[in-house]
């Protein structure tokens, strides 16, 4: 994305409504740096200066028509002109939104629109790309060979381990470094949850769908605490209608085969091993504790384990990482041949290390970043690989997105869930957002866990007494 670094601008919003979402859209172009907004209430008054500095001009750059403009005009608006002042057009036009997916798939299944009305609309209401927009619509028709919506009385289950080996330059996960004893006590608290959520699920008749074990990295549990994790869900958890069980095991330094056995032994038919780059030098770089050795002996130790399915991730935009080296890492990947592939574009979000050191990094490199994600999708689609769901994140690299792409029939039902949001998804463990589903009004009510793990240990029974309160509404 080309972008201009000389120029300062003065928005005027004119207080619209939708300020918020204007704003966002505003950031698409500029930094934060690079504009100020004022309100409808300074008026241009003459031609002189009005201020000082870089904002030295005496009305508006950019400025909204009328107050009262409806919000998807005002947006257009803002774009074409800051299109034309900055000679950039971003490739996901005016949404600003994380879920491009479930916009269309929303138009099609409410309103009964075409895969080409929706076309039109991504591309003449949003402005959406060409090519952004053949990924959602590819993405939706291949979820929609996946799944179809999800029974009446199902959740998604998401249990959280809050620890990591070390933490990644960029992490803004609930991730903690912690001795045996702290997590020996966070387990405790945790299967005290997991015996209540299973019990009151049992009670209500409500199916668990999927069950995903994420984190930080579960696997920094030891094999013994794993083996109690696993055995505590078999015990309270009704699996009997289980498609999907997720447990990531993101550090390849964290598998052995003896944690892997236990997994596939209580019923985990998928696992996450998450490279994020194959070059050494950027491991270390980015304060991970493997080098690239780890990743292929996590791949065999996989293999052996016969656990099924497996995903990877890995992420364009890395410091240090060129084109060439992301292209490496990813034909790496392919050579080891997992069933699932996540690209992810990096997100530099504020509890991260990354944003200390350079607030700014996510605004450079977007043209680089654009095509690296854009080759991926292309020599992934030569392997037998195709999108099947994706979201977008605010500070994103050049703001492009994250795709997983899949082997047919390998898909992750749990990742179309959780983006489509039509299920009730049931989240133990700290920093869990549980969400209510309500059918009648097609919402969500969110149901948070407290995300410090101390915390959550200590105010393990208030949580509990939070899910029975607010979360099971809609089942009774
Ligand atoms: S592996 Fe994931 S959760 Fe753990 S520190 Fe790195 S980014 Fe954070």
């Amino acid at each position: 994305m080309k972008r201009s670094t000389t120029r300062f601008y003065r928005i005027d919003l004119r207080n619209h409504a939708a300020s918020y979402e204007l704003e966002e859209l505003i950031k698409e172009f500029l930094r934060h740096d690079e504009y100020r907004l004022i309100n409808s209430a300074v008026k241009r008054r003459n031609s002189k200066p009005v201020s000082a500095g870089k904002w030295q001009m005496s009305y508006a750059d950019v400025r909204l028509p009328s107050s009262g403009m409806e919000k998807n005009d005002a947006k257009r608006f803002l774009y074409d002109s800051l299109a034309d002042l900055t000679d950039c057009r971003p490739a996901w036009g005016t949404l600003t939104g994380v879920r491009p997916t479930k916009l269309a798939n929303e138009l099609m299944s409410k309103n009964g629109l075409s895969y080409g009305e929706v076309y039109d609309i991504f591309r003449n209401k949003y402005y959406v790309n060409h090519e952004k927009t053949q990924l959602v619509l590819d993405t939706c028709k291949n979820q929609a060979f996946i799944t179809s919506e999800p029974a009446g009385r199902t959740a998604g289950v998401y249990i959280g381990i809050p620890f990591c080996p070390t933490r990644c330059l960029y992490c803004s996960f609930t991730s903690n470094q912690a001795d045996e004893s702290a997590m020996e006590r966070y387990l405790e608290a945790l299967l005290k949850e997991t015996e209540s959520v299973g019990t009151k699920m049992k009670q209500l008749d409500i199916k668990a769908e999927s069950i995903y074990v994420g984190g930080g990295t579960p696997t920094s549990l030891s094999p013994k605490q794993l083996e109690r994790l696993m055995s505590h869900i078999n015990r309270y958890f009704d699996i009997s209608a289980v498609r999907e069980f997720c447990t990531e095991a993101g550090r390849p330094d964290t598998i052995t085969a003896e944690k892997l056995a236990v997994l596939k032994r209580y019923g985990v038919d998928r696992i996450s091993i998450n490279p994020q780059s194959m070059n050494d030098i950027t491991l270390n770089l980015i304060g991970r504790s493997h080098c690239v050795d780890d990743i292929y002996r996590a791949f065999e130790t996989a293999a052996e384990s016969g656990i099924p399915h497996i995903n990877t991730d890995i992420i364009a935009g890395l410091p240090g990482e060129d084109y060439g080296m992301f292209m490496h890492t990813l034909e790496e990947v392919i050579r080891l041949a997992p069933d699932n592939i996540t690209v992810h574009t990096l997100a530099v979000k504020r509890a991260s290390r990354l944003r200390e050191q350079d607030a700014d990094y996510h605004y450079s490199g977007g043209d680089e970043v654009g095509r690296m994600v854009g080759d991926a999708a292309v020599r992934l689609g030569e392997c037998g690989y195709y999108p099947y769901y994706m979201y977008r994140q605010k500070h994103m690299k050049g703001n492009f997105e994250n795709v997983s792409y899949a082997k047919e029939g390998t898909e992750s039902v749990y990742n179309i869930r959780i983006m489509d949001e039509h299920q009730t998804i049931i989240a133990l463990g700290a920093g869990g957002i549980s969400k209510a589903y309500y059918d009648d009004g097609n919402r969500l009510e969110r149901v948070p866990n407290v995300s410090n793990f101390e915390v959550y240990i200590q105010r393990i029974d208030e949580m509990i007494q939070r899910k029975e309160e607010k979360l099971y509404l809609p089942f009774e």
